[in-house]
């Protein structure tokens, strides 16, 4: 902080904003882009609004730094996509209701299949849309997940009944790894070999899979054992770790920070306390902040006495309860933060006790809920070189300035 930048030229508005670094994402698309192997592809998984960054813009910059596809949980999120003149292939990675077939076919959105009795309800779906067809599917085997997914026995008739239909067309045959995060590689190279054997019986069957894919971050960053046709990469496209275990390689960086600005400043006294149910009292007197950011942001009540925020290269600890829209820190003696200054809620230095890693550890869980936790309330901004170059907020509700 410090030196101007587009947060300080940023259009006028609420004072706590999410900033994601485009040129991270980019960065980080190209880092897989170069490290897997020759004819694998990148896929960018952007679901639950791009893990919190605001699914468009990600997915756009993936695509520019070369990500050959998406993927998203649901219809909705999909078609989102399309609106916004996004082109490649998206893959619905989750189960859907059979009331969403017709806006799936329309918005040409990949499905996956898992089970064969919904085979004959989507081609007969197909067949009287007016989308493109045929209908590209993937189908979907379970290797040990026990989640989603066809049972490896059932994984040959599936896709023989896709087959079976002019109407789709099987473009994928993939799986997904329960604990590639883990030290212990036994169980992901079980399921490797689980899935391999599927493939090759889908072979004999003299059916062509299409791409074939295994890898979830946690998977690719292990090395290239499990890169077939394509990797899925979610949350290291963000720059953040799939586990505490996992250190990242240098090449990828976080893209999102939090900040805001104090927006009072006074001092209490001895045995004064602070917020809700007056969790903490003053040991000796302190000058306390407030911040404009609260549990229905996403900022966890959990970190009520427990979270820090950053200013000026001081740490403030969070001073009681965190309450909905608001929350109070305590400002160390000697720092001086006026009404204005800017604070760090969240900060994408990996080594910060208030990185996105930080927050987790002291909530006791992981990256991807914090921040797929940050609600829509805070504006993303979204930077590129470090110039302001889109915003999305409450208003446009999704929308972003089509001109980027
Ligand atoms: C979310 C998801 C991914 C991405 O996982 P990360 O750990 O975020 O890389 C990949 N595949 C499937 C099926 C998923 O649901």
């Amino acid at each position: 902080m410090g030196t101007p930048d587009a947060w300080d030229a940023a259009p006028p508005g609420r004072a706590t904003r999410i900033i994601v670094d485009l040129d991270a994402i980019e960065g980080n698309v190209r880092y897989f882009r170069d490290a897997v192997s020759p004819g694998t592809a990148v896929m960018a998984v952007v679901k639950a609004d791009g893990y919190g960054h605001g699914a468009v813009m990600v997915a756009r910059a993936a695509v520019a730094a070369g990500a050959r596809s998406l993927a998203v949980a649901t219809v909705d999120e999909g078609i989102v996509l399309r609106r916004f003149g996004l082109d490649v292939p998206i893959l619905v990675l989750g189960p859907i209701d059979l009331s969403e077939i017709t806006a799936a076919i329309d918005a040409t959105l990949t499905l996956t299949l898992a089970d064969e009795r919904f085979v004959p309800v989507l081609a007969h779906a197909a067949r009287s849309s007016s989308g493109s067809l045929p209908l590209p599917v993937h189908v979907k085997v379970d290797t040990g997940m026990n989640r989603f997914g066809a049972s490896p026995e059932r994984s040959i008739p599936l896709c023989r009944r896709v087959i079976g239909h002019p109407e789709l067309a099987l473009t994928g045959v993939y799986s997904h790894f329960a604990d590639a995060d883990d030290s212990d590689e036994r169980f992901t190279r079980s399921q490797a070999e689980r899935f391999d054997a599927i493939l090759s019986r889908v072979r004999s069957a003299g059916i062509s899979p299409g791409v074939a894919h295994l890898s979830n971050s946690a998977g690719a960053l292990r090395g290239r054992a499990y890169d077939y046709g394509m990797v899925r990469i979610g949350i290291a496209l963000y720059g953040l770790s799939p586990s505490p275990a996992m250190t990242l390689p240098n090449g990828l960086r976080p893209a999102l920070s939090l900040r805001s600005r104090i927006s009072r400043v006074h001092d209490i006294d001895v045995g004064e306390s602070v917020s809700y149910a007056r969790t903490y009292v003053a040991e000796r007197r302190e000058r306390i902040g407030l911040v404009p950011i609260g549990y229905a942001d996403g900022y966890r009540r959990g970190l009520s006495n427990q979270g820090v925020m950053a200013a000026n290269g001081s740490l403030l600890p969070i001073r009681g309860r965190v309450c909905m829209d608001q929350c109070v820190v305590g400002i160390p003696e000697g720092s001086d933060l006026p009404i204005g200054a800017k604070v760090e809620i969240v900060s994408a230095d990996v080594s910060a006790p208030n990185s996105v890693a930080g927050i987790a550890s002291s909530l006791g869980t992981i990256d991807y809920e914090i921040v797929s936790g940050l609600s829509r309330r805070i504006p993303r901004y979204y930077t590129k070189g470090r110039r302001l170059v889109a915003v999305q907020d409450l208003h446009t509700v999704g929308l972003v300035p089509e001109t980027l």
